[in-house]
């Protein structure tokens, strides 16, 4: 029997998603009747053999069990992905900043973390006997700010990668508020970016100013454009906030228009540093936003993106808190999650799961607290049991939820942005396969390391 949610649209239509045979049609209510009854998928007088080859056409009944995302991690973390949150420093002080960057004394990674850290996912690598490891830098502040870190870490993981036969992936999330030689020395030596910008410069330097007075827009505008002009590989991270929200078709079109991102990722402002205290964007104005944006041209229609909303991906983990991911604090612990970067945070003793090893190199972990994460899949939350979208949201995100108990959550803005998101793709793919029905082959995914859909966030 399909898992299968039915979604009224109109007074005689229903939307039917079968989430996991990655199939969806537009029903009466009479089909939908007959594909809640025990003998669905059967001939029976109810339905003419007719209707019933073509639910077996759109993958609604029949064919292979239904198969659910699973976890099969054990033993000890082995990451070959490492996230270097190299400083709390940033040049910034963006108003809504997650981090309150700047706000207390900065903290720097030393050279012998970063090594240690790049040692171990490589080592882990080659006993797998994978091609490739990966480095990547991100927040608590801005990566860019400990630049000689920066540099000398990647240089020596290339040195590893070579002495080892594998291959270095590396990537950068940036507020872009770069110099010429940097940007010029990331678009030689990375193979990616993601670049936290708000769209028209009037947006962007309201809310991202520079810690030393000034707007931060000039600068960015430079940095994607040498990017675009060096044939490098970005994507943009934009932060909607409430007072944003009408302006974000605007800033969505700008961007199209100026610039060759690989992708756009809009989130509505998190409500926790200093963004503690603003007012919610988590909000159907957000809905509303989102999908003028998406008109506003063919290419902001294919970039556009939001986390929770994801058909095309079949997991159980909203991120990759669930998966092992390796950041590794400026103070050198292990964390799950790219906004617990702090051993003195909220919620660190939920997060941090490791430290360097007492004795040689590697680490030690703590099993209690790497298992517990592990445990955070959609399947064991019982606010998302009957959610159609939960296969694809997976339950967001682990940190959040936290913030809020499990009812408020559930019927949380977000949930509503996901679900409102997620039937808009379906109607997409439906109305793009003729009209009735839509029949994907959606990617199953472990999310493996630090690729969640909110890596970028910063
Ligand atoms: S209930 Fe909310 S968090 Fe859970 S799967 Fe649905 S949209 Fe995601
Ligand atoms: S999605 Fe949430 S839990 Fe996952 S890394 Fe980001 S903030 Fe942390």
């Amino acid at each position: 029997m399909s898992e299968l949610f039915v979604l009224p649209l109109n007074e005689s239509e229903y939307l039917v998603y079968a989430p996991l045979r990655g199939a969806a049609l537009i029903a009466n209510a009479a089909l939908v009747r007959f594909l809640q009854s025990p003998n669905a998928g059967e001939g029976t007088s109810d339905i003419s053999a007719e209707v019933l080859a073509w639910l077996r056409k759109a993958g609604i009944v029949g064919g292979a069990a239904e198969r659910a995302p699973a976890t099969r991690l054990t033993g000890p973390p082995r990451p070959r992905v490492v996230t270097l949150l190299l400083t709390s420093a940033c040049n910034l002080r963006c108003a809504y900043c997650y981090a309150a960057s700047g706000d207390a004394p900065a903290t720097f990674m030393g050279a012998e973390t970063a090594r240690r850290a790049i040692d171990f996912v490589a080592a882990n690598a080659a006993e797998a006997g994978a091609s490739s490891f990966e480095v990547n830098y991100h927040g608590a502040g801005e990566p860019t700010q400990h630049w000689v870190r920066l540099q000398e870490s990647h240089l020596y993981a290339e040195d590893v990668a070579q002495a080892k036969g594998l291959r270095l992936r590396s990537s950068v999330t940036t507020n872009g508020v770069l110099n010429d030689a940097q940007r010029a020395w990331i678009a030689a030596h990375l193979d990616g970016a993601t670049v936290s910008f708000d769209g028209l410069p009037e947006m962007q330097d309201v809310n991202r100013r520079r810690a030393s007075g000034g707007g931060s827009s000039e600068a960015v505008l430079t940095t994607l454009r040498a990017f675009d002009r060096a044939g490098f590989r970005y994507s943009i991270r934009m932060t909607a906030t409430a007072e944003s929200l009408a302006r974000l078709p605007q800033s969505v079109a700008f961007i199209c228009r100026r610039f060759r991102p690989h992708a756009i990722q809009v989130e509505p402002l998190y409500r926790m540093g200093r963004g503690r205290d603003r007012v919610s964007a988590e909000t159907a104005a957000f809905v509303e936003a989102f999908r003028a944006a998406r008109r506003t041209s063919g290419k902001a229609a294919r970039l556009l993106r939001f986390s929770g909303a994801r058909l095309g991906t079949v997991t159980n983990r909203f991120c990759g808190v669930a998966n092992d991911n390796f950041c590794v604090s400026p103070g050198g612990n292990i964390s799950a999650c790219y906004e617990v970067a702090d051993e003195r945070q909220p919620w660190a003793e939920r997060f941090f799961y490791g430290r360097p090893a007492a004795t040689g190199p590697g680490y030690d972990f703590d099993e209690r607290v790497y298992t517990g994460l592990r445990a955070q899949t959609v399947e064991r939350r019982e606010y998302c049991r009957g959610c159609f979208a939960k296969w694809q949201c997976a339950g967001d995100c682990f940190r959040k939820s936290l913030d809020a108990d499990a009812t408020e959550f559930a019927g949380a803005g977000r949930c509503e942005i996901i679900r409102e998101l997620t039937k808009d793709q379906l109607l997409e793919k439906i109305a793009g396969s003729g009209g009735v029905w839509w029949k994907g082959a959606p990617r199953r995914t472990g999310l493996e390391g630090p690729d969640g859909p909110e890596a970028n966030a910063t």
